[in-house]
């Protein structure tokens, strides 16, 4: 793994006149960590403080998320270049990964059977690409709020925005139940930076995609797989504790690379193929039975409108 002020030069090499803003974490999602979180929430088997997998939330039934692409270039309209082209390679990944697609990247996880498609309708019920764009320097910068004017009806689309992500490789502003009442609002998004979106991306080691593969897993209500740190090792308490999941091991922070062998929380070896671990593209191969079972709660109680 190359030092961070090499991944820095790399990144200014490949994109001269452009940042690439190799943060410390690939994501700015927020990290509930206090009480007042666990205050807002409402008894669920997918809830903030807990996840209570169950037969309840296999993955059973097909569950197919209409998406619209917002892609939010500068004003001069040349700053960004994400062709059509791109945009279908992004919901692509995001099928290879969702389904565990054999053969396919992602064909080591759990099929969360979980699909995602461009719309062809937009919210009036016109015929629709599912792509939309935009000229706008402000919204480039990830600044003024674009949503309240563009956004697609949030609790039947999954709108995703390109643009500098506010200098992260992407976010979500929140997740699912906090702050309640936040879901379906214009505010619900998936931000992702246009230099980390579609196959290949611009820019190496984040240009497979899985950037928004992980910020569609917080969209779902999943945590960092070291949220909370390291946790309790063993059921029931690994499920009130770290990442609220007891099939993914205790972490105790982020790590970047695919170093393989690397280990948290006394020896035990990092899940740095998990999608919601902060490692490169390329060793990302899936999620795990119970996070797909949380996304599935969390898609049935929290966005019951947004699958078909
Ligand atoms: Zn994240």
């Amino acid at each position: 793994m190359l030092p961070a002020h090499s991944l820095i030069a790399y990144a200014l090499a490949f994109l001269p006149g452009d940042v690439f803003p190799l943060h410390a974490d690939r994501c700015v999602a927020p990290e509930p960590s206090s009480s007042a979180w666990s205050a807002k929430l409402t008894a669920s088997d997918c809830s903030l403080d807990s996840t209570v997998p169950g037969p309840l939330w296999q993955p059973a039934t097909l569950r197919r998320i209409p998406v619209v692409v917002h892609v939010l270039a500068d004003s001069s309209c040349t700053n960004v270049n994400i062709p059509d082209a791109l945009v279908h390679s992004q919901i692509a990944v995001l099928n290879e990964d969702f389904r565990a697609l054999a053969g396919s990247p992602g064909g080591a996880g759990v099929d969360s059977k979980i699909e995602f498609f461009l719309a062809t309708v937009d919210p009036s019920g016109n015929p629709s690409t599912g792509i939309k764009r935009y000229c706008n320097t402000t919204w480039y910068q990830d600044q003024g709020s674009y949503w309240l004017s563009i956004a697609w009806d949030p609790t039947r689309y999954l709108n995703i925005y390109t643009n500098s992500a506010g200098g992260s490789r992407g976010y979500v502003p929140f997740l699912p139940a906090d702050p309640a009442g936040a879901i379906g609002q214009p505010q619900d998004r998936v931000v992702i930076n246009w230099l980390a979106f579609g196959r290949p991306g611009p820019v190496s080691p984040y240009h497979h995609g899985r950037t928004v593969t992980h910020e569609v897993g917080h969209y779902l209500g999943l945590f960092h797989t070291y949220y909370a740190g390291c946790g309790t090792a063993t059921a029931p308490g690994c499920y009130t504790t770290g990442d609220r999941i007891c099939d993914t091991p205790p972490n105790a922070t982020s790590h970047k690379g695919c170093t393989a062998g690397i280990t948290s929380c006394g020896g035990v070896p990092v899940p740095i193929q998990n999608y919601m671990e902060l490692t490169d593209d390329a060793c990302m191969t899936g999620f795990s039975a119970e996070q797909v079972q949380r996304m599935r709660c969390t898609l049935a109680t929290y966005r019951p409108d947004l699958a078909q």
